[in-house]
Formats: structure tokens, sequence, C-alpha cells
């Protein structure tokens, strides 16, 4: 089954930390949008034939679909309708699908809400980052404490009960109290699911900009250090658990039985198409599979005809197959299951990470049941040091 993900790159304000391809590039009705959502259409349209010229296999069933951005709340009611229709055109959306907006908290109107929840939407993921209202206004964002609680109460009202909360470990002005009041209103709100990020300062974001500057706006003087970013990502872990929120990938934790289904098929290298701005693609071929990305400049996006330009696809042979399905699967509480893997790409590649993982597993940041491989609460915290162990140390070069 596919995933498809669906890019809506429009912002009312532009949050200082954001390094996405998104912007204050015109509000709901302008004629951008409107040209975007066609633009976004005719991708759809034009999916089976690109694809079959990268021959690269595009499942006709969608079991998750996902509304990321940007804003895609921002989009109105007819906009929704037409990209539904096109998806369905051409697809096979399961009666069952996870059906997911991305949401800032305020701004999703009721007929846009009244017309998803008939389409089929049946999950909502609220940028939150803080419900500390200092902290969220030093960054951009435009809501309050009480205006996310209003909006997890009116998606529970119009039957929505799969609720995401993102929040962010590190935020300029957060202290360590105040991120404890963020992850115990998340708590107390009792979402099913809460995604923590730590906060990385890119250098392309305003905040990053003003760091090097040396400057002041922002807040940037209380961005906390990386070493406490990680102190707080570690709490939060743990204060999560404590509530029934479970761990099951690095960055995203849910009660029983309310894991993303959508965000598994990245770490488990399931089949998934992306359109819009910058939207990236992962599709199964005979070698292994094939990837690509969108552009990420709006304008060129735009100016696209209805065939697309072709993407640079690239191309992942068997080798590189097993290195994603490594760190990809690592990525999830669960872990890899080596078996599997030695069936899916041979006894030659699994002996050669074995060595590694022995080493991994000695400096305590591996666990091994069986034939199960995991991150141990350590390596979750040194992830990309273990990766690139893997990585130097399997011959897979
Ligand atoms: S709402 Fe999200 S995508 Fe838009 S500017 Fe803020 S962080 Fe970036």
């Amino acid at each position: 089954m596919l995933g498809v993900y669906i890019s809506v790159p429009f912002c009312k304000a532009k949050c200082s930390y954001c390094n996405f391809a998104s912007g204050v590039f015109g509000g709901p009705g302008s004629d951008r949008m409107e040209r975007y959502v066609e633009r976004v259409c005719a991708e759809i349209r034009s999916a089976r034939v690109r694809t079959t010229e990268m021959r690269a296999e595009l499942p006709e069933q969608v079991d998750t679909v996902f509304f990321g951005g940007g804003t895609p709340s921002l989009l109105s009611a007819g906009q929704m309708r037409r990209l539904f229709a096109a998806l369905r055109g051409e697809f096979k959306v399961t009666a069952d699908a996870e059906v997911t907006l991305e949401c800032a908290p305020g701004q999703l109107g009721d007929q846009t809400l009244d017309e998803l929840l008939r389409l089929g939407m049946n999950r909502v993921s609220f940028g939150v980052q803080s419900f500390v209202d200092a902290e969220a206004s030093a960054v951009g964002r435009l809501h309050t404490r009480a205006m996310c609680l209003a909006e997890i109460a009116r998606m529970r009202a119009a039957g929505i009960a799969e609720i995401n909360v993102d929040l962010i470990a590190g935020l300029p002005r957060q202290t360590a109290v105040s991120w404890r009041e963020s992850v115990d209103v998340a708590l107390g709100s009792a979402v099913p699911h809460v995604s923590v990020y730590m906060l990385e300062v890119d250098e392309d974001s305003r905040l990053g900009r003003e760091l090097l500057a040396h400057g002041t706006r922002y807040g940037v003087e209380s961005v906390a250090s990386d070493d406490e970013t990680a102190e707080r990502y570690a709490e939060a872990c743990a204060w999560l658990e404590s509530g029934g929120v479970m761990q099951y990938e690095i960055s995203n934790f849910a009660r029983k039985g309310h894991a993303s289904r959508h965000n598994r098929k990245y770490w488990r290298r399931e089949p998934y198409i992306g359109f819009g701005l910058d939207a990236h693609s992962m599709l199964r071929c005979d070698d292994d599979a094939v990837r690509w990305a969108n552009t990420d400049e709006l304008a060129r996006y735009e100016v696209q005809d209805s065939r697309f330009e072709s993407p640079e696809v690239e191309r992942i042979g068997r080798e590189q197959g097993f290195e994603e399905a490594m760190f990809l699967g690592l990525r999830m509480n669960e872990g890899v299951d080596l078996e599997e893997l030695r069936s899916e790409f041979g006894e030659e590649l699994i002996h050669g990470a074995v060595a590694a993982l022995d080493d991994l597993e000695e400096a305590g940041l591996v666990e091994r049941e069986e034939s199960r491989v995991r991150l141990t609460a350590r390596g979750r915290m040194v992830s990309n040091e273990v990766f690139s162990r893997l990585l130097v140390e399997t011959p897979v070069g």
C-alpha cells in the first residue's frame, strides 16, 4: 500500500526557527494558493506516467495520506475537495486510510474542517511547539495555550480522536521549569500522540542569522545549549512514558495503538509519494528503490507544465538499501530484525554489520534480543554517531 504526502507551503507568518520551504506567499483564497492547488492536482494526475518512466512500482491502493507544510489547514473547502478528487481519480484510497492534516492552532476554518471530515480526514497534527505563551510568541507562533486547548476540544467534538501535538525542546526563552509545564499540559490534554523535536538552529532561519550576527532579536540570547536541549529531550522521554505516552521512534510518542501509520512507512521503507513543493518520494523498483525530491523553489514549481520536470531520480541499490533499512529501522524503538534483513538483503551484508553491532552493544548504544536489534536510551541520544559507526564499519561503503 502507498502513503501519499501533500505539501502545502503557505503560512500566515514565518516562525523564527523555520527552515522549511514554506513562507507567507499569499493568504487563503489568493491567486497564488489557487494556482498552487491546480499544480498539485496536475502533478497527482501525471504520477503514473512519470513513475513508469522511472521504472518504479506505484501501488494503486493508498492507506495513508498526510497533508503537511507549511499550514495546509489554510486551504479552502473547495481546494481540499479538488485535491481529494485528483487523489481519488488516480488512486484507490482505502476506507480505513489514515488521513492526517497538519494544522496551526486557530488556523482551520469551520468550512474547511466540515469538508475535510466529509472527505475522510481522521487525524490532526497540531504545531504547538510550546504551551507557554511567551515562548510561543518569541518564535513567531500566533497561538496561545488557551487556543491550543480549545482546538483540541474542538477536534474531539468533531469526532477526531487521533490528535498529535508537536513540541520543541530548547526554544528561546524556554527554561527547565517551562519545559516541564509544556510537557505536563500535553499530558494533561490526554492527546494520544506527542512528537518531541530538539531545536536545531539552522543558519538559514531568521533565528540562525540572528545568532550568527550576535544579535538580540527573537530571544536568541536564551536559546538552550545543545547539552541543555538534549537533557530536556531525555526528560520529556521519561515524563511522557510515565504518563503512558510511550516512545516508539526517536521523536515520536503515542498511547497504545495510536502510532502514526504514515510516519512508520518512512522508517520501514514502505512506498510513499509526495506531491507539491519540496515533497520527497520513495518507491520500490526491481533493484531496490528509487528516491526523488521536488524543487524547493515555489516559483519554479508553479511554472512546470502538466508533464512536470523530470526530477533527478536516485536509484538505490541493494547495499544502500540495506544501510537505509538499518538506519531508518533503528530509529524505531522496535528496532530491526536481523533475520528479516538477512532474507531481504543476503548473508554477506548482515555479516559485515554484525561486527559493528557487537561493538555498539559493548558500548551500551544498542541492545539485542534474539535476532532483534534496537537502540538503547543512550543510543537514541547519540543516534547519528551510532549510524555513522555502522556506516564506517560495514563493508558497504
Ligand atoms: S508554521 Fe511550520 S512551516 Fe510555517 S513557518 Fe512556522 S514552522 Fe515553518
